[in-house]
């Protein structure tokens, strides 16, 4: 077997027995995940590794999230293919690809233009074509080009920033681990016309948002201290 039959094989095996098993429903989900090749998305001595449901380093102290995470996260979008999408967090670029292939337009913004760059190349050598990239603070949202049908941040954040919501379509959602430094709560937003609700849906663990909307803003000061 080529080491691209065993790719396939091992992303199928990820798909059935850590995503769907968990409870992620949405085929599309699923099959696009079952395509995606996530081992292109790590580093070159992690590849082995790549279908292992935890989340792998991408540089920059930046990770790679756990395969059901993202999983979860995208299914939350509810994505029908028609929809214009941004992701704040690009790392990798493997989320933003993924994306790329359930909804119409993706735009994604990364504070490191070095990880944004690595990204590009390797989504541009899968022919995803349909995605933005974006460099600087995503913790104030996109608004050149807002509103969006759903906001994705994947990084965790001390609070809600007011900029995503304001940026989302009526019947956006927004998904957005919130909480600590270590560890946060999953949650989804979504708008009805002036209203927001919001669900918590589980426990979560990211690396930190930056930026005026996240760690680095007026009220938590923990981080910016550590420079
Ligand atoms: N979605 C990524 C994983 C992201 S890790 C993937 O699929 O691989 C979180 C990323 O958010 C890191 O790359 C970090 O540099 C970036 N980040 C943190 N705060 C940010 C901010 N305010 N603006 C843009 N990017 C930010």
């Amino acid at each position: 077997m080529d080491a691209q039959d065993r790719y396939r094989n091992e992303r199928k095996w990820m798909v059935e027995n850590t995503i769907a098993a968990r409870g992620v429903r949405d085929e599309r989900v699923l099959s696009a995940i079952a395509e995606l090749p996530r081992h292109l998305f790590v580093q070159h001595e992690d590849r082995e590794d790549a279908y292992a449901d935890h989340p792998l380093p991408v540089g920059c102290g930046q990770t790679i999230s756990q395969p059901y995470i993202v999983a979860l996260m995208t299914e939350l979008l509810h994505l029908s293919g028609d929809e214009k999408v941004l992701e704040i967090g690009t790392g990798s670029g493997y989320q933003a690809a993924l994306l790329g292939m359930l909804a119409r337009e993706v735009h994604t913004i990364e504070q490191h233009a070095e990880l944004s760059e690595h990204a590009q190349k390797v989504i541009l050598s899968l022919g995803i074509k349909n995605i933005h990239f974006h460099t600087g603070d995503g913790s104030l949202g996109l608004s050149t080009q807002a509103p969006f049908d759903g906001i994705i941040v994947t990084a965790g954040a001390p609070l809600i920033p007011q900029p995503l919501l304001d940026q989302l379509t009526d019947g956006g959602r927004l998904v957005i681990p919130v909480g600590s430094r270590f560890s946060q709560d999953l949650q989804l937003w979504w708008r009805d016309g002036k209203k927001y609700d919001s669900e918590s849906i589980c426990p979560v663990v990211f690396v930190p948002l930056r930026g005026r909307h996240g760690w680095d803003g007026e009220k938590p000061g923990e981080l910016t201290r550590e420079g």
